[in-house]
């Protein structure tokens, strides 16, 4: 056994303290355990513990694991996603994070027509403008919106970031009220038809920050599972 499980259980009572510390409900966010790179071994502990959200990066992984763990299991994709691979996951994931791109919308779409599913996404926003992150600038998200709101079985519920990698996480704060700022605009128009205003962001780093800034999925991954190591 790894300490997985009980990481879990401490972090998700953390951001329930932080969800009541801002004034906000219990289940107004619900906390993604990320656990790329992991074995099903520790997923499976930190199931044990109540947690149905797992976060991906990577579409082989998901479709390994996807097999392999119970299948009330939410399946978020994080990572960046390529078109010619959107086809695997359609049908499994419960949310894509990561769409950045018309190209990637409409063959979310198209796939999911053939499935005969709909697949809720978020558009990923680089809000600190990163040059090594994945995502629209804050214009670009709602012209990206405007272009693919009417894609069948496609459901736009909100927006993800990814912050940048800080030491004091209240430096990330800013980037949170941008975020949540741009939902709010986004949500005043109802032609756009986002019903649920979904706001990812936060990771292990900052997720407390995010929780207090309106965050409704928070990604947690180290401070779950551990370190990652890419080199096994
Ligand atoms: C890996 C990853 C996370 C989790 O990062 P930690 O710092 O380990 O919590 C969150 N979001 C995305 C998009 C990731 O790729």
């Amino acid at each position: 056994m790894s300490n997985a499980g009980q990481n879990y259980i401490d972090v998700l009572k953390k951001c329930k303290k932080a969800l009541a510390d801002a004034g906000r409900k219990e289940d107004d966010a619900t906390l993604i355990a990320v656990s790329k790179t992991k074995p099903i071994e520790m997923l499976k502990e930190v199931y044990d513990a109540g947690c149905r959200d797992f976060g991906e990066n990577k579409v082989q992984e998901i479709m390994d694991k996807y097999p392999k763990l119970p299948s009330d299991i939410r399946w978020h994709m994080i990572g960046h996603l390529q078109t010619n691979k959107v086809k695997y996951i359609v049908d499994k994931v419960y949310m894509i994070h990561s769409v950045d791109s018309f190209k990637l919308a409409a063959e979310i779409s198209k796939e999911a027509v053939k499935k005969n599913v709909t697949v809720k996404i978020l558009i990923e926003v680089n809000v600190a403008g990163e040059e090594s992150k994945f995502g629209t600038d804050t214009k670009g998200c709602v012209e990206l919106i405007e272009s693919i709101k009417d894609l069948p079985n496609i459901e736009i519920c909100g927006l993800m970031t990814i912050a940048p990698y800080v030491e004091n996480s209240e430096e990330n704060r800013p980037y949170f009220v941008i975020l949540r700022e741009l939902m709010v605009d986004i949500m005043k128009n109802k032609d756009y038809n986002i019903r649920v205003g979904a706001l990812s962001m936060g990771m292990t780093g900052d997720y407390l920050v995010a929780l207090s800034e309106g965050a409704t999925y928070v990604r947690v991954g180290t401070g779950i599972f551990g370190e990652r190591n890419y080199n096994i």
